[in-house]
This record gives structure tokens, C-alpha cells and sequence, in this order.
């Protein structure tokens, strides 16, 4: 089996490899970038929907709950002025307080003058205390006032021009029914004992019937909005800003406002604490949001209804979720209703933020997280060119050095084998003149001789040396694997070497034996250099009188290790680092020691190239032992 060592293994990392591998990396960040993008606004929008259906779910539900709300409480006021309106004191009374009416031609002082009107402000002002209403008002077929709690309210039709015709109306086809929010005339006692002037108020009424069972005239108690009327609103509120209101036919808020506070702040309300939102708020759309501090120029007249109000007043009922400006000019998302029926527009609204608090805060992190996956994307984009760019670098300043160093090897490897000739002759040539005995040398051309076969052994062998490192860093140095007998090769070397020890004085030993002596799966010739080597150092660096002792044992992985021990110099850690590089002596040349320092190199080098290893323990003053693992020849793996 033959092999040959390549020093030099680029392929993989080859300078034009790294060109093309810019490419897929950049195509990849971009690809994955852009899938993010689409699955990060997937479940964004996924989210946004699920957040906007809860929402309309949330906001619709509002409107049923309180539109029945109010019906109950509208069927329970009818009921309770029906009952008023049919108590026998109180018909018989406004019976009477009808015919005065009637004789004196609606003459007020006659009708404030009557017994009637004393007797039934009684009556009714128990009814009145024990059903919360705040006053009476009879009217007759024409809608004049012919009876009623305060007098100024007597003798006149005002109520109707306030109130409107709609329920008088209704309560002459024989309906209970009631009035919306209207600025009364008659002024009404707040709890605090003052008097409010043009305060909301309500009606709730209930035909009145004479003996043959025809409705003669119409009685209607008042009511105030802000308390129970109100309050059915106020269940619908949610969250923060959630306000359920009604607003009437000119657009005016007829329930009371969820931010009394922040209308007085902005001037939309008087600044009293009394003052209430009913019938003081047009829903108009001020064209900025005041609470941020926008005043518009124009006159609350001139203002457009919000967009929620536009769509109801036309009789519309819808929702917007997109936003749109509330009365306080805040965006805001809502659905609304016209409830054609009772006459007014019930609206359920939520300030825009709070509503799309979640989407928003969602969509602001899922805008910084990408920003952050472009930047870092971006970032170790720019980090893997670089490092590209610089291993490119790196690759190609290896390779014009290993080129370079190639064509040094094929130069020396050409130079060393030229230089191996001429030199065989003159070693030749040398040792003939030196054995001629027909004409033998004179003794100082002997000696001079002996000094041209010494040097020139020195240079063959320098030569020799240079020939193999050379060969080998051009890869051309080729391997022969085969069973190699250990204690053969071994005692070989040992009869071949103990000579060289014999001039040093060091003792070479082999102790191995012949019976236990395994096969190596190895190159003869090489292992055989290997091994010379290590001995010849072995012989250099000690002491007279020292030894250099063979043996082996057998490692793991199936190598026999042959351990090469001296009792020579020894090396430090420093130097045992060093010694494997070529041309490298360790200090050896100050101990006037020959030698090139490319022997344990190439020594290496054959070791690995047999799959073995080359190691060694060493201690100064005492001596080295190298260790060679070579793999044991085994049949069946050949
Ligand atoms: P050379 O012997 O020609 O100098 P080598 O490559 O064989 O080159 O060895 C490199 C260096 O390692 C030597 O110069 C010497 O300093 C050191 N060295 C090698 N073998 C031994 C040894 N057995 N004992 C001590 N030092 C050694």
C-alpha cells in the first residue's frame, strides 16, 4: 500500500471558494428576514382582528343591555302616572279644574282660585313623593295647561313648544308614555334648595278619561334626567373611557356625560358643580382633541357632527373601529344605534388608545424587535464579510506561501539529488586513494583524506536529509506499508549502530525480545531511518559512558510503542516544544555537537505518514526517552 504525505490541504478553504460562499449567506439573511417580516404581520394582524372582533362584541353588547334597560324603566314610569292619572280623587279634581278651564276660557286667576287645584296639588303631591316625581302638569285637548304643581306653569302652552307634540299626541290616542329631555321653563329645586333655572327635565304622561271613557286631557309628571334615566347609561360604561349615551334629534347629549370633569376643563361646561352635561353637549366634532389643548375657531353652531352622530341622526345604526373624534374631540372607536321608536340615539364609544392598547403596544415591540433582527442581521452581515474578506486573506497569503514553498522543495529536492552524485564520487574516489596499496599516501595526504571523507560523510548526509524534508513538503515522498519484524528490524539497527555508541562511549541495547517480537504495519526502510535517527541522537546527546536502551510494550488502539531511552542531556519544556521544527537545534550547536536540526522533522513526518506517533518525556541532566507508536500488522484488516 503506498502513500504519499501532503503537506499542503487547501481544497476546502480554497481562495475561490470564499467568493462564492457570499452569496447564500446574504440570500439566507434576507430570506429569513423576509419570512419573519410575514409571520411576525401574520399574527400581528391575527391579533389586531381577534382584539377589533372582541371589541365590537364588547361595545354591540352595551347597546341591547341598556335600550332594555330604559324600556323597563319607561314601562314602569307609564305605569305609575296611568295609576296617578286613574286615582278617582285626582280624575275628579282634574275633571273639575278642566270645566273652570273650559268656562273661564282658560282664565288662570279662576283656576289658581279653585278648591280643585288646592285638593289635587295634595293628592298628587303624595303620589309624586311616593313615585320620585318631581311636579304635574294637566294639559287639555289643545295643550294648555290647566292644572299643575307650580302656577307659573298654569294658563299657557309652553310646555308643548318645550317638550314637543310627540308624546302629548301619543297620550291622546290613549298611550302612557313619555317625553325626552327638554330645558323646562318652570324652574325646579335642586337638592341643594336652589333653584335651577332651564333645568333638564322629563316627562312621563297618562291620558286622563271622563265618566263616558274619552280621553279629555293628558297629565304629565316630570321627572329628572340625571337621576334614574341617566343611571341606565351609565351600566354600559367599560374600562376607562368606555361611555354608553344618548343623544336626541338635534344631536344634543341627553345622558349624562362619563367626563363631567374634563367638559368643565375644556370649557364645554360651565365651571359649577351643579352644572350637568344633559342637554349642554352638542355631539359635534370639535376638529382637534381639547384635552391635548385644541380650541377650534369655529362657533359650536358651525361644527359638523362627529362621525358616530352623522351616520345616527340619519336614523343609521354602525360602528368604526377605525377612530374617529368624539365631542371631546379624543379619537375614539364606537357603534351606535337610532332607536326610532323612543326618538333618540344611543351611542357605546371607547377612547381609540385604550381600545387598541394591546394592538398598539403590540405592533410598537413587533416594530422594535425588527428593527432589532435588521440590525442585528445587519451587524452580522457586515462581521461575516469581514471575516470572509479576512480568511479570504488568510487563505490566499497560505497558498502563495505554500506555493512558494512547494516550488523551494522542488528546488532543493532537484538541487540535493544533483548534489548526491558528484558527492558519492568524491566520497568514492576518496576512500580508493585512501586504499591503494600499490601507491599508498604519503601520511599527511592521508590524513588530509580522512578529512575530505569526513566532511564529505557529513555533507552526503546533510544532503540526504535536505533531499527527504524537501521531498516530503512537496509531497512527493512516497510509502510503502508492509509487516515489518520488530526484533529484526531492531537488531539490524542495533549491530549497525553499536560501533557509532563504541566511539562515544554509549552503550546501545536491545531488549527486545526475539520470541514476543510483534509485526508492525509499516514502511521497512522508513521505520528503519526512524529509528537510526533517534538512536544516532540518542548517541550525540549523552555522556561517555551512558546507553541508549531499546524496548516496547503495547498501547491501546493497537500500536506497539518503541520507546528509545538515553541517559544523555535531557531537555527542558522549552526546548521539547521546539526540537520537531526544522533547522531547529535547541542549543545543540554550543555543545559543538553535528548536525543540521531537520532530523526529528522529518523523523516526525515518517511517523505520521505510518498512521503512528512520535512523542517523548524528558527530564535535564538525566536523559530522553522518545516513544514511536506504530499500528501492529494484523491480516485481517490488511
Ligand atoms: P540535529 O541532531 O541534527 O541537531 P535533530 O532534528 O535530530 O537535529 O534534533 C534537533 C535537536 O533536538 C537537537 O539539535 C538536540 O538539541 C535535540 N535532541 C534530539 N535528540 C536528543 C536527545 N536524545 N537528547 C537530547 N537532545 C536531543
Amino acid at each position: 500500500m503506498e502513500k504519499t504525505l501532503s503537506v499542503i490541504t487547501i481544497n476546502k478553504n480554497s481562495a475561490e471558494n470564499f467568493k462564492e460562499s457570499r452569496v447564500p449567506l446574504f440570500l439566507i439573511s434576507i430570506g429569513a428576514l423576509a419570512i419573519l417580516l410575514f409571520v411576525g404581520l401574520a399574527s400581528y394582524k391575527l391579533i389586531e382582528n381577534e382584539v377589533k372582533g372582541s371589541l365590537l362584541k364588547q361595545l354591540q353588547l352595551a347597546l341591547p343591555g341598556t335600550v332594555k334597560m330604559f324600556k323597563i324603566w319607561e314601562k314602569d314610569a307609564a305605569s305609575k302616572a296611568k295609576a296617578a292619572a286613574l286615582n278617582k280623587e285626582v280624575k275628579k279634581d282634574l275633571l273639575v279644574l278642566l270645566d273652570v278651564s273650559r268656562s273661564s276660557l282658560g282664565n288662570s286667576q279662576k283656576i289658581l282660585s279653585s278648591k280643585n287645584l288646592i285638593s289635587l296639588r295634595d293628592h298628587l303631591n303624595k303620589i309624586n313623593l311616593q313615585y320620585g316625581f318631581e311636579g304635574f302638569v294637566a294639559l287639555d285637548l289643545n295643550g294648555f295647561a290647566f292644572a299643575a304643581s307650580e302656577d307659573e306653569a298654569i294658563g299657557h302652552k309652553k310646555l308643548l313648544e318645550r317638550a314637543g307634540s310627540k308624546f302629548f299626541k301619543l297620550s291622546l290616542m290613549g298611550n302612557s308614555t313619555f317625553a325626552l329631555p327638554f330645558k323646562s321653563e318652570i324652574p325646579l329645586q335642586m337638592e341643594s334648595g336652589e333653584l335651577c333655572q332651564e333645568c333638564p327635565t322629563m316627562l312621563t304622561s297618562s291620558p286622563v278619561y271622563d265618566e263616558s271613557g274619552k280621553v279629555v286631557a293628558v297629565l304629565s309628571f316630570r321627572l329628572r334626567p340625571e337621576a334614574v334615566f341617566a343611571d341606565i347609561f351609565e351600566i354600559g360604561q367599560t374600562g376607562k373611557s368606555g361611555e354608553v349615551y344618548a343623544f336626541n334629534s338635534k344631536g344634543i347629549l341627553i345622558s349624562k356625560s362619563r367626563f363631567p370633569n374634563e367638559l368643565k376643563k375644556v370649557g364645554l361646561l360651565e365651571n359649577r358643580p351643579e352644572a350637568l352635561s344633559i342637554l349642554n353637549i352638542g355631539i359635534k366634532d370639535p376638529g382637534g382633541n381639547l384635552l391635548e389643548g385644541f380650541r377650534s375657531k369655529k362657533d359650536s353652531e358651525e361644527l359638523p357632527f362627529t362621525r358616530m352622530a352623522t351616520s345616527a341622526l340619519k336614523g343609521e345604526s354602525g360602528f368604526d373601529f377605525k377612530g374617529y373624534r368624539d365631542y371631546r374631540g379624543v379619537k375614539v372607536v364606537g357603534v351606535w344605534s337610532w332607536l326610532s321608536e323612543f326618538g333618540f340615539g344611543v351611542a357605546s364609544e371607547m377612547n381609540y388608545d385604550e381600545a387598541f392598547s394591546l394592538v398598539n403596544k403590540l405592533e410598537k415591540w413587533y416594530w422594535i424587535l425588527f428593527c432589532a433582527l435588521i440590525f442585528a442581521s445587519a451587524f452580522s452581515i457586515i462581521l461575516a464579510e469581514k471575516r470572509r474578506r479576512y480568511r479570504y486573506q488568510l487563505v490566499r497569503s497560505k497558498e502563495e506561501a505554500e506555493k512558494a514553498n512547494r516550488a523551494k522543495s522542488e528546488f532543493l529536492a532537484k538541487m540535493s539529488h544533483e548534489l548526491r552524485t558528484p558527492m558519492n564520487a568524491i566520497l568514492g574516489f576518496t576512500q580508493f586513494l585512501m586504499k591503494d596499496k600499490k601507491e599508498p599516501l604519503t601520511e599527511f595526504q592521508s590524513s588530509s583524506a580522512e578529512h575530505i571523507l569526513k566532511a564529505g560523510n557529513h555533507l552526503l548526509e546533510l544532503i540526504n536529509e535536505i533531499l527527504d524534508l524537501s521531498q516530503i513538503e512537496a509531497g512527493k515522498l512516497k510509502i510503502k506499508l508492509e509487516p515489518v519484524n520488530l526484533f529484526l528490524l531492531t537488531n539490524e539497527i542495533c549491530d549497525l549502530m553499536q560501533p557509532v555508541g563504541e566511539s562515544k562511549e554509549v552503550t546501545v541495547k536491545n531488549m527486545i525480545s526475539k520470541d514476543r517480537s510483534p509485526f508492525l504495519y509499516a514502511d521497512n526502510m522508513r521505520l528503519k531511518q526512524v529509528l537510526v535517527n533517534l538512536i544516532s541522537n540518542g548517541i550525540k546527546y549523552n555522556r561517555n559512558g551512558g546507553e541508549v536502551v531499546l524496548s516496547m510494550e503495547e498501547i491501546e488502539n493497537k500500536k506497539i510503542r518503541i520507546k528509545l531511552r538515553d541517559t544523555g542531556y535531557g531537555l527542558s519544556e522549552e526546548q521539547k516544544k521546539i526540537i520537531f521544527q526544522p533547522f531547529e537545534r535547541a542549543g545543540a550547536e554550543a555543545r559543538k555537537v553535528d548536525g543540521v536540526g531537520i532530523g526529528l522533522t522529518i523523523t516526525k513526518y515518517l511517523v505520521e505518514m505510518m498512521e503512528g506517533n512520535l512523542s517523548l518525556e524528558s527530564v535535564v541532566g538525566k536523559g530522553s526517552c522518545f516513544y514511536v507508536d506504530i499500528p501492529i500488522y494484523e491480516e485481517v484488516a490488511v
